[in-house]
């Protein structure tokens, strides 16, 4: 089969590689049919997750046919389509029966394209299938769930869930990239009474507006605006959906007294927390990976018709323009790219 290998820190290619076996008893192998590329793949490919070794396969959002399943799978068959979500749960340890497989203890949690290879390929192994996949319903296309396998339950679970987004909130949400964005999709599900975009850029601010956010500013604007809506208290909720120190410092700066902060950005640098001013407001402060336990309600709200998701798509690729969708995905800021589809021929 052909698939997407990094091979070091700014190097990458579409080749033949050996196709994936059937491992443990609870695997099945996937025909991918829709998959898609992530920031975190871009930060890999910079050489910032060193646990990403040369010769793996990237790649983390897809959806695909089962065409093999291992002994141990019961409720799986051949042909089903199942959306593979970022996060695989052995479904056993502590954490997986607490709800928390983002940090699963037997091998489990973000391993995709990461620790063992990942879906941007035209097959994959996949572990844990039946505590980790999910059957897609008859009549919803892979696109319209696609964005299910990582970024919508990441800002809904680190973002609004734990930012405890209620109605008639002021929610602000930094950053307007594709998980800032989805992060607005989630708040609005709450009816905050305003959700403002914050992004330096014009063209995300236009996205921004266009996904729901009722205002669209730049950073140096954000604060006499939230001030004006929140009668002069701050910020309900601030979702940080940018992962460098200056957004989430914005963040605590522009929280009200007993409002949270909720950072979902992947952070590679120390931020300052100011805890001589926030040890007094009664702030929370949440960190999270996504657990990806979200993903039947986020399911029924798009099949209910609430929920669309596939506007996030900008470009489509055929599978074997792997490289080409990369480069235009890293050149956003040129093509205006949020989210880069590749589908099966
Ligand atoms: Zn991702
Ligand atoms: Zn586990």
């Amino acid at each position: 089969m052909h698939a997407l290998v990094y091979h070091g820190p700014g190097q990458k290619s579409w080749e033949q590689v050996p196709d994936p076996k059937i491992q443990e008893d609870g695997d099945v192998i996937v025909q991918v049919d829709t998959v898609t590329i992530c920031g975190t793949d871009l930060h890999i490919l910079k050489g910032d997750v060193p646990e990403v070794t040369p010769g793996r396969i990237l790649g983390h959002e897809a959806v695909g046919t089962i065409v093999e399943c291992g002994s141990g799978v019961r409720f799986l068959k051949k042909g089903d389509r199942v959306l593979l979500s970022c996060i695989s749960a052995c479904g056993r340890c502590r954490y997986c029966r607490e709800g928390h497989p983002g940090q699963c203890l037997n091998g489990g949690g973000w391993i995709f394209g990461h620790l063992i290879d990942g879906v941007q390929a035209e097959y994959a192994r996949v572990p844990f299938a039946e505590t980790s996949t999910y059957k897609i319903p008859a009549g919803i296309s892979d696109e319209a769930v696609l964005y299910l396998a990582d970024i919508m339950p990441t800002a809904y679970e680190a973002g609004v869930l734990s930012g405890r987004v209620q109605p008639a909130d002021v929610v602000i949400v930094v950053g307007a990239g594709p998980v800032g964005l989805a992060a607005i999709l989630g708040a609005k599900l709450f009816t905050p009474t305003h959700v403002v975009a914050v992004d330096p850029a014009e063209s995300r601010r236009k996205h921004a507006l266009s996904f729901g956010a009722d205002q669209a500013v730049t950073p140096e604007a954000v604060r006499d605006v939230v001030g004006d809506l929140s009668g002069g208290l701050g910020a309900d909720v601030a979702i940080e959906a940018v992962g460098i120190p200056e957004t989430f410092e914005q963040c605590a700066a522009l929280v009200r007294a007993g409002g949270h902060v909720a950072n979902v950005g992947v952070h590679g640098k120390p931020a300052v927390l100011h805890l001589e001013d926030l040890w007094i407001k009664d702030v929370t402060v949440t960190t999270g990976l996504v657990d990806t336990v979200t993903i039947p309600t986020l399911l029924r709200l798009i099949q209910g018709g609430k929920l669309d998701l596939t506007r996030m798509t900008t470009h489509r690729f055929p599978l074997g323009k792997a490289i080409e969708a990369y480069e235009t995905f890293a050149d956003a800021a040129r093509t205006n790219a949020l989210k880069v589809v590749l589908q099966r021929a």
